[in-house]
Protein backbone atom coordinates (compact mmCIF):
# COMPACT_ATOMS: atom_id res chain seq x y z
CA UNK A 1 0.00 0.00 0.00
CA UNK A 2 1.40 3.40 -0.56
CA UNK A 3 1.54 6.36 1.99
CA UNK A 4 -1.53 7.98 -0.03
CA UNK A 5 -3.72 5.21 -0.07
CA UNK A 6 -2.64 4.41 3.62
CA UNK A 7 -3.43 8.35 4.38
CA UNK A 8 -7.34 7.66 3.32
CA UNK A 9 -8.48 5.11 5.45
CA UNK A 10 -8.51 7.10 8.35
CA UNK A 11 -9.54 10.27 6.79
CA UNK A 12 -12.80 8.11 4.93
CA UNK A 13 -13.67 6.82 8.80
CA UNK A 14 -13.76 10.61 9.62
CA UNK A 15 -15.75 11.83 6.89
CA UNK A 16 -17.85 8.92 7.33
CA UNK A 17 -18.18 9.05 11.60
CA UNK A 18 -18.97 12.96 11.20
CA UNK A 19 -21.22 12.54 8.32
CA UNK A 20 -19.42 15.07 6.36
CA UNK A 21 -21.17 16.91 3.38
CA UNK A 22 -20.13 15.49 0.15
CA UNK A 23 -19.31 18.27 -1.65
CA UNK A 24 -17.09 19.16 1.11
CA UNK A 25 -15.03 15.31 0.94
CA UNK A 26 -14.62 15.81 -2.62
CA UNK A 27 -12.71 19.22 -2.30
CA UNK A 28 -11.19 17.62 0.38
CA UNK A 29 -10.16 14.98 -1.41
CA UNK A 30 -8.24 16.62 -4.47
CA UNK A 31 -5.44 19.19 -4.16
CA UNK A 32 -6.32 23.10 -5.63
CA UNK A 33 -3.07 22.96 -7.29
CA UNK A 34 -0.01 21.31 -8.36
CA UNK A 35 2.38 22.25 -10.62
CA UNK A 36 5.40 20.67 -12.34
CA UNK A 37 8.74 22.68 -13.16
CA UNK A 38 11.54 21.73 -15.29
CA UNK A 39 14.48 23.13 -14.07
CA UNK A 40 18.01 23.59 -16.25
CA UNK A 41 21.09 23.75 -14.42
CA UNK A 42 24.79 24.27 -15.75
CA UNK A 43 26.35 21.96 -14.25
CA UNK A 44 30.75 21.90 -13.04
CA UNK A 45 31.51 19.69 -16.32
CA UNK A 46 30.04 22.30 -18.73
CA UNK A 47 26.77 20.45 -19.79
CA UNK A 48 23.02 21.57 -18.84
CA UNK A 49 21.28 18.86 -16.98
CA UNK A 50 17.42 19.36 -16.43
CA UNK A 51 15.56 18.39 -13.12
CA UNK A 52 12.19 18.20 -12.46
CA UNK A 53 10.34 19.79 -9.24
CA UNK A 54 6.71 20.05 -8.15
CA UNK A 55 5.42 22.43 -5.27
CA UNK A 56 1.69 20.98 -4.40
CA UNK A 57 -1.10 22.98 -2.66
CA UNK A 58 -3.18 20.45 -1.06
CA UNK A 59 -5.62 23.44 0.32
CA UNK A 60 -5.97 27.10 0.58
CA UNK A 61 -9.31 26.77 2.93
CA UNK A 62 -7.54 28.35 6.18
CA UNK A 63 -4.81 30.44 5.03
CA UNK A 64 -2.03 29.85 2.49
CA UNK A 65 -0.09 26.73 1.71
CA UNK A 66 2.39 25.13 4.28
CA UNK A 67 4.80 22.18 3.88
CA UNK A 68 8.21 21.70 3.31
CA UNK A 69 10.66 21.30 0.55
CA UNK A 70 12.25 17.82 0.28
CA UNK A 71 15.17 16.65 -2.20
CA UNK A 72 15.34 13.33 -3.07
CA UNK A 73 16.17 10.80 -5.56
CA UNK A 74 12.45 9.20 -4.71
CA UNK A 75 10.27 12.48 -4.70
CA UNK A 76 7.59 11.90 -7.19
CA UNK A 77 3.97 13.75 -8.16
CA UNK A 78 2.00 11.63 -5.81
CA UNK A 79 4.38 11.35 -2.91
CA UNK A 80 3.95 15.56 -2.81
CA UNK A 81 0.90 15.27 -3.14
CA UNK A 82 0.17 13.12 -0.07
CA UNK A 83 2.41 15.19 1.87
CA UNK A 84 0.36 18.24 1.24
CA UNK A 85 -2.49 16.47 2.28
CA UNK A 86 -1.40 15.31 5.70
CA UNK A 87 0.15 18.90 5.93
CA UNK A 88 -3.47 20.37 5.36
CA UNK A 89 -4.40 18.01 8.18
CA UNK A 90 -2.18 17.93 10.75
CA UNK A 91 -2.33 22.64 10.73
CA UNK A 92 -5.98 22.44 10.84
CA UNK A 93 -5.72 19.97 13.90
CA UNK A 94 -3.20 22.58 15.78
CA UNK A 95 -5.79 25.19 14.92
CA UNK A 96 -3.00 27.24 12.64
CA UNK A 97 -4.07 29.75 9.78
CA UNK A 98 -2.97 27.49 6.89
CA UNK A 99 -3.79 25.30 4.48
CA UNK A 100 -1.27 22.48 3.51
CA UNK A 101 1.63 22.18 0.41
CA UNK A 102 4.84 20.36 0.29
CA UNK A 103 7.39 20.64 -3.12
CA UNK A 104 10.06 18.69 -3.94
CA UNK A 105 12.89 17.96 -6.41
CA UNK A 106 14.05 14.92 -8.11
CA UNK A 107 17.41 14.67 -7.01
CA UNK A 108 20.25 13.18 -5.16
CA UNK A 109 21.55 16.25 -3.37
CA UNK A 110 25.17 14.54 -2.41
CA UNK A 111 25.73 13.88 -6.06
CA UNK A 112 25.81 18.00 -6.73
CA UNK A 113 28.38 20.75 -5.51
CA UNK A 114 27.55 23.67 -3.72
CA UNK A 115 27.26 25.60 -6.58
CA UNK A 116 25.39 23.25 -8.96
CA UNK A 117 22.85 22.66 -5.45
CA UNK A 118 22.73 26.76 -4.91
CA UNK A 119 22.01 26.91 -8.65
CA UNK A 120 19.22 23.97 -8.54
CA UNK A 121 17.59 25.54 -5.82
CA UNK A 122 17.74 29.30 -7.32
CA UNK A 123 16.29 27.37 -10.30
CA UNK A 124 13.54 25.96 -8.49
CA UNK A 125 12.25 29.10 -6.63
CA UNK A 126 12.39 31.56 -10.37
CA UNK A 127 9.80 28.63 -11.63
CA UNK A 128 7.46 28.14 -8.76
CA UNK A 129 7.75 32.40 -7.94
CA UNK A 130 4.16 32.79 -9.22
CA UNK A 131 2.71 30.83 -7.03
CA UNK A 132 4.63 31.05 -3.47
CA UNK A 133 5.19 34.06 -1.21
CA UNK A 134 3.92 34.97 2.37
CA UNK A 135 0.34 35.23 1.97
CA UNK A 136 0.16 32.12 -0.64
CA UNK A 137 2.19 29.57 0.09
CA UNK A 138 5.32 29.23 2.70
CA UNK A 139 7.99 26.31 1.97
CA UNK A 140 10.15 25.39 4.48
CA UNK A 141 13.01 22.43 5.13
CA UNK A 142 11.98 18.43 4.50
CA UNK A 143 14.34 15.71 3.48
CA UNK A 144 17.84 16.83 2.77
CA UNK A 145 16.83 20.54 2.55
CA UNK A 146 18.12 23.13 5.30
CA UNK A 147 18.52 26.59 7.23
CA UNK A 148 21.30 27.35 4.06
CA UNK A 149 18.89 26.10 1.30
CA UNK A 150 16.54 28.21 3.13
CA UNK A 151 18.48 31.18 2.25
CA UNK A 152 19.19 30.59 -0.92
CA UNK A 153 15.45 30.32 -1.41
CA UNK A 154 14.76 33.61 0.01
CA UNK A 155 17.36 35.32 -1.35
CA UNK A 156 16.06 34.64 -4.79
CA UNK A 157 12.65 34.98 -4.08
CA UNK A 158 13.57 38.38 -2.52
CA UNK A 159 15.89 39.42 -6.11
CA UNK A 160 12.23 38.51 -7.84
CA UNK A 161 10.20 40.87 -6.02
CA UNK A 162 12.30 43.33 -5.35
CA UNK A 163 12.04 43.54 -1.62
CA UNK A 164 13.51 41.65 1.45
CA UNK A 165 10.58 38.62 2.17
CA UNK A 166 11.79 37.14 4.82
CA UNK A 167 7.94 35.95 5.65
CA UNK A 168 7.74 33.26 2.40
CA UNK A 169 9.93 30.90 4.06
CA UNK A 170 10.55 28.93 7.42
CA UNK A 171 13.08 27.14 8.81
CA UNK A 172 15.89 29.70 7.93
CA UNK A 173 18.74 30.56 10.10
CA UNK A 174 18.54 33.30 12.70
CA UNK A 175 20.05 36.40 11.22
CA UNK A 176 18.03 36.31 8.64
CA UNK A 177 14.68 35.92 10.76
CA UNK A 178 14.44 31.99 11.27
CA UNK A 179 12.95 31.55 15.03
CA UNK A 180 14.53 30.91 18.66
CA UNK A 181 13.27 27.41 19.43
CA UNK A 182 12.67 25.76 15.93
CA UNK A 183 14.95 23.21 16.03
CA UNK A 184 13.44 21.31 19.40
CA UNK A 185 9.89 22.07 18.28
CA UNK A 186 8.67 18.86 16.30
CA UNK A 187 10.63 16.65 19.47
CA UNK A 188 9.16 19.01 22.31
CA UNK A 189 5.27 18.40 20.81
CA UNK A 190 5.88 15.02 20.53
CA UNK A 191 6.91 14.90 24.47
CA UNK A 192 4.04 17.26 24.99
CA UNK A 193 1.71 15.15 23.35
CA UNK A 194 3.25 11.86 25.65
CA UNK A 195 2.89 13.99 28.81
CA UNK A 196 -1.32 14.84 27.97
CA UNK A 197 -1.42 10.87 27.84
CA UNK A 198 0.39 10.21 30.90
CA UNK A 199 -2.21 12.31 32.61
CA UNK A 200 -4.94 10.61 31.46
CA UNK A 201 -3.30 7.28 32.75
CA UNK A 202 -2.47 8.49 35.27
CA UNK A 203 1.47 7.73 35.58
CA UNK A 204 3.26 10.40 36.87
CA UNK A 205 6.56 11.20 34.20
CA UNK A 206 9.15 9.88 36.96
CA UNK A 207 7.42 6.78 37.03
CA UNK A 208 7.68 6.06 32.93
CA UNK A 209 9.73 4.56 30.46
CA UNK A 210 10.41 5.34 27.22
CA UNK A 211 12.09 4.09 23.51
CA UNK A 212 12.75 6.10 21.16
CA UNK A 213 13.25 5.21 17.23
CA UNK A 214 14.99 6.94 15.26
CA UNK A 215 18.01 9.57 16.78
CA UNK A 216 18.06 12.73 13.93
CA UNK A 217 16.20 15.81 14.56
CA UNK A 218 12.68 14.45 15.94
CA UNK A 219 14.67 11.33 17.53
CA UNK A 220 17.15 13.37 19.88
CA UNK A 221 14.93 15.77 21.34
CA UNK A 222 11.88 13.43 21.64
CA UNK A 223 14.84 11.79 24.05
CA UNK A 224 16.51 14.58 26.31
CA UNK A 225 13.04 16.27 26.64
CA UNK A 226 11.70 13.07 27.87
CA UNK A 227 14.56 12.59 30.14
CA UNK A 228 14.70 16.43 31.02
CA UNK A 229 10.96 15.49 32.23
CA UNK A 230 12.22 12.47 34.47
CA UNK A 231 11.00 9.83 31.59
CA UNK A 232 13.38 7.13 31.88
CA UNK A 233 14.82 6.75 28.10
CA UNK A 234 15.54 3.01 28.13
CA UNK A 235 15.91 2.42 24.46
CA UNK A 236 17.15 4.57 21.38
CA UNK A 237 18.06 3.43 18.21
CA UNK A 238 19.45 4.91 14.30
CA UNK A 239 19.95 3.53 11.08
CA UNK A 240 23.22 1.30 12.21
CA UNK A 241 21.26 -0.61 14.99
CA UNK A 242 19.56 -0.08 18.49
CA UNK A 243 20.93 0.23 21.90
CA UNK A 244 18.75 -0.76 25.31
CA UNK A 245 19.73 -0.14 28.98
CA UNK A 246 17.08 -0.65 31.52
CA UNK A 247 18.39 1.69 34.10
CA UNK A 248 18.33 4.66 31.19
CA UNK A 249 20.17 6.49 29.07
CA UNK A 250 21.32 10.07 29.28
CA UNK A 251 20.56 10.80 25.56
CA UNK A 252 22.59 14.43 25.95
CA UNK A 253 25.84 11.91 27.02
CA UNK A 254 24.33 9.85 23.75
CA UNK A 255 24.31 12.83 21.34
CA UNK A 256 28.07 13.84 22.31
CA UNK A 257 28.56 9.93 21.64
CA UNK A 258 27.04 9.66 18.15
CA UNK A 259 28.38 13.05 17.21
CA UNK A 260 31.85 11.25 17.68
CA UNK A 261 31.24 7.59 16.74
CA UNK A 262 28.41 8.74 13.95
CA UNK A 263 25.99 6.29 15.20
CA UNK A 264 24.34 5.50 18.94
CA UNK A 265 25.62 1.74 18.40
CA UNK A 266 28.17 0.84 20.82
CA UNK A 267 27.50 3.23 23.23
CA UNK A 268 29.47 2.23 26.92
CA UNK A 269 26.61 0.39 29.25
CA UNK A 270 24.14 -0.06 26.26
CA UNK A 271 23.06 -3.86 25.16
CA UNK A 272 22.56 -4.02 21.24
CA UNK A 273 19.08 -5.10 20.63
CA UNK A 274 17.05 -5.63 17.35
CA UNK A 275 14.57 -3.24 16.07
CA UNK A 276 11.62 -5.58 16.50
CA UNK A 277 12.99 -5.81 20.07
CA UNK A 278 12.50 -1.86 20.26
CA UNK A 279 9.23 -1.49 19.13
CA UNK A 280 7.82 -3.96 21.18
CA UNK A 281 9.55 -3.50 24.31
CA UNK A 282 7.46 -3.51 27.92
CA UNK A 283 7.71 0.59 27.93
CA UNK A 284 5.32 3.26 28.52
CA UNK A 285 5.86 5.16 25.91
CA UNK A 286 7.11 4.35 22.19
CA UNK A 287 8.13 7.16 20.17
CA UNK A 288 8.53 6.32 16.30
CA UNK A 289 10.63 9.03 15.18
CA UNK A 290 12.82 7.55 12.37
CA UNK A 291 10.82 6.62 9.13
CA UNK A 292 7.43 5.51 7.74
CA UNK A 293 5.45 1.97 8.22
CA UNK A 294 7.32 0.80 11.25
CA UNK A 295 4.41 -0.33 13.39
CA UNK A 296 2.49 -3.22 10.90
CA UNK A 297 0.10 -5.65 11.35
CA UNK A 298 3.29 -8.08 11.35
CA UNK A 299 4.45 -6.61 14.59
CA UNK A 300 1.35 -4.41 16.72
CA UNK A 301 0.24 -7.41 18.49
CA UNK A 302 3.34 -7.40 20.28
CA UNK A 303 3.85 -3.70 21.37
CA UNK A 304 3.48 -3.47 25.11
CA UNK A 305 3.56 0.68 25.23
CA UNK A 306 0.99 2.13 26.95
CA UNK A 307 1.14 5.05 24.40
CA UNK A 308 2.61 5.49 21.02
CA UNK A 309 3.80 8.99 20.19
CA UNK A 310 4.40 9.28 16.49
CA UNK A 311 7.12 11.63 15.73
CA UNK A 312 8.07 10.18 11.99
CA UNK A 313 4.83 10.68 9.23
CA UNK A 314 3.31 7.83 8.76
CA UNK A 315 4.74 5.09 11.40
CA UNK A 316 1.80 3.14 12.03
CA UNK A 317 -0.44 1.38 9.04
CA UNK A 318 -4.14 1.39 8.94
CA UNK A 319 -3.86 -2.66 10.29
CA UNK A 320 -1.69 -2.21 13.18
CA UNK A 321 -3.77 0.60 14.13
CA UNK A 322 -6.84 -1.35 14.65
CA UNK A 323 -4.84 -4.18 16.38
CA UNK A 324 -3.39 -1.12 18.73
CA UNK A 325 -6.74 0.02 19.42
CA UNK A 326 -8.18 -3.41 20.43
CA UNK A 327 -5.11 -3.64 22.79
CA UNK A 328 -6.29 -0.57 24.11
CA UNK A 329 -2.94 1.40 23.28
CA UNK A 330 -3.23 5.01 22.90
CA UNK A 331 -1.48 6.04 19.52
CA UNK A 332 -1.05 9.88 19.33
CA UNK A 333 -1.15 10.03 15.23
CA UNK A 334 1.34 12.05 13.77
CA UNK A 335 -1.09 14.72 12.14
CA UNK A 336 -1.39 15.74 16.44
CA UNK A 337 1.95 14.59 17.48
CA UNK A 338 4.72 15.51 15.21
CA UNK A 339 2.62 19.04 14.74
CA UNK A 340 5.32 21.13 17.00
CA UNK A 341 7.78 22.18 13.83
CA UNK A 342 4.77 23.65 11.37
CA UNK A 343 3.45 25.08 15.07
CA UNK A 344 7.09 26.63 15.64
CA UNK A 345 6.99 27.83 12.08
CA UNK A 346 3.75 29.66 12.31
CA UNK A 347 5.72 31.84 15.18
CA UNK A 348 8.67 32.06 12.87
CA UNK A 349 6.21 33.50 9.98
CA UNK A 350 4.43 35.93 12.47
CA UNK A 351 7.76 37.41 13.93
CA UNK A 352 8.77 38.17 10.26
CA UNK A 353 5.29 39.84 9.41
CA UNK A 354 5.98 41.75 12.28
CA UNK A 355 9.43 42.18 12.39
CA UNK A 356 9.12 41.64 16.09
CA UNK A 357 11.12 38.57 17.61
CA UNK A 358 10.67 36.20 20.58
CA UNK A 359 12.40 35.14 23.17
CA UNK A 360 12.98 31.28 23.35
CA UNK A 361 10.80 30.94 26.48
CA UNK A 362 7.87 32.49 24.75
CA UNK A 363 8.09 30.13 21.86
CA UNK A 364 8.14 27.52 24.02
CA UNK A 365 5.26 28.39 26.16
CA UNK A 366 3.17 29.37 23.33
CA UNK A 367 4.03 26.10 21.43
CA UNK A 368 3.16 24.07 24.76
CA UNK A 369 -0.57 26.08 25.01
CA UNK A 370 -1.14 25.35 21.65
CA UNK A 371 0.00 21.85 21.21
CA UNK A 372 -1.70 21.06 24.75
CA UNK A 373 -5.30 22.42 23.73
CA UNK A 374 -5.18 20.35 20.33
CA UNK A 375 -4.42 17.13 22.35
CA UNK A 376 -7.22 18.18 24.75
CA UNK A 377 -9.72 18.84 21.98
CA UNK A 378 -8.73 15.52 19.73
CA UNK A 379 -8.93 13.70 23.04
CA UNK A 380 -12.81 14.94 23.83
CA UNK A 381 -13.52 14.22 19.56
CA UNK A 382 -12.42 10.34 20.60
CA UNK A 383 -15.48 10.32 23.14
CA UNK A 384 -17.66 12.09 21.85
CA UNK A 385 -17.54 9.89 18.37
CA UNK A 386 -16.45 6.60 20.05
CA UNK A 387 -13.52 6.82 17.97
CA UNK A 388 -9.51 6.11 18.34
CA UNK A 389 -7.22 9.45 18.19
CA UNK A 390 -6.62 9.52 14.45
CA UNK A 391 -10.02 9.95 13.22
CA UNK A 392 -10.49 12.00 16.30
CA UNK A 393 -7.53 13.87 14.61
CA UNK A 394 -9.23 14.09 11.25
CA UNK A 395 -12.36 15.16 12.21
CA UNK A 396 -10.79 17.97 14.16
CA UNK A 397 -9.03 18.98 11.64
CA UNK A 398 -12.05 18.56 8.64
CA UNK A 399 -14.34 19.78 11.28
CA UNK A 400 -12.49 23.30 11.15
CA UNK A 401 -11.93 22.95 7.38
CA UNK A 402 -16.25 22.26 6.83
CA UNK A 403 -16.69 25.30 8.90
CA UNK A 404 -14.30 27.08 6.47
CA UNK A 405 -15.80 25.84 2.91
CA UNK A 406 -19.23 26.29 4.51
CA UNK A 407 -19.18 30.32 5.19
CA UNK A 408 -16.80 30.87 2.12
CA UNK A 409 -19.64 29.08 -0.32
CA UNK A 410 -17.49 26.61 -1.37
CA UNK A 411 -20.18 24.14 -1.95
P1 LIG B 1 16.57 12.87 10.43
O1 LIG B 1 17.10 12.51 9.09
O2 LIG B 1 17.20 13.99 11.20
O3 LIG B 1 16.63 11.58 11.39
C1 LIG B 1 16.14 10.31 11.05
C2 LIG B 1 16.70 9.31 12.04
O4 LIG B 1 16.13 8.03 11.80
C3 LIG B 1 18.21 9.10 11.94
O5 LIG B 1 18.73 8.91 13.24
C4 LIG B 1 18.34 7.83 11.15
O6 LIG B 1 19.56 7.15 11.40
C5 LIG B 1 17.16 7.06 11.69
N1 LIG B 1 16.70 5.99 10.84
C6 LIG B 1 16.51 5.99 9.49
N2 LIG B 1 16.09 4.80 9.10
C7 LIG B 1 15.99 4.04 10.20
C8 LIG B 1 15.61 2.70 10.45
N3 LIG B 1 15.25 1.89 9.45
N4 LIG B 1 15.61 2.26 11.73
C9 LIG B 1 15.97 3.05 12.75
N5 LIG B 1 16.36 4.32 12.58
C10 LIG B 1 16.37 4.79 11.33
O7 LIG B 1 15.01 13.12 10.22
P2 LIG B 1 14.01 13.89 11.18
O8 LIG B 1 13.89 15.30 10.75
O9 LIG B 1 14.33 13.55 12.58
O10 LIG B 1 12.63 13.19 10.74
C11 LIG B 1 12.25 11.92 11.21
C12 LIG B 1 10.79 11.67 10.89
O11 LIG B 1 10.01 12.72 11.45
C13 LIG B 1 10.44 11.67 9.40
O12 LIG B 1 9.35 10.78 9.20
C14 LIG B 1 9.96 13.10 9.15
O13 LIG B 1 9.10 13.19 8.03
C15 LIG B 1 9.21 13.34 10.44
N6 LIG B 1 9.01 14.77 10.77
C16 LIG B 1 10.07 15.60 10.94
C17 LIG B 1 9.85 16.93 11.29
C18 LIG B 1 11.00 17.87 11.58
O14 LIG B 1 10.73 19.00 12.03
N7 LIG B 1 12.24 17.48 11.36
C19 LIG B 1 8.54 17.40 11.46
C20 LIG B 1 7.48 16.52 11.28
C21 LIG B 1 7.73 15.20 10.94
Amino acid sequence: MDIFEMAKIPLNKAIKAMKLNEGAANIINNPERTLEVSIPVKMDNGKTKVFTGYRSQHSTILGPAKGGIRYHQNVSLDEVKTLAFWMTCKCAVAGLPYGGGKGGIIVDPSELSQRELEALTRGFIDKIALIIGEKRDIPAPDMNTNAQIMGWMMDEYSKITGQYEPGFITGKAICVGGSLGRTAATGRGVVVAALEALKIKKIAPQKATCAVQGFGNVGSWTAKLFYDEGVKVVALSDIKGNIYCPEGFNPYKVEEYAAKKGSVVGYPGSKPITNKKLLTLDVTILAPCAMELQITAANAASVKAKIISEGANGPTTPDADIILDKKGIMVIPDILANGGGVTVSYFEWIQNLYRNFWSEEKVIERQNALMRAAFKNVFAVTKKYKVDMRVAAYIVALGRLDEAMKIRGMY
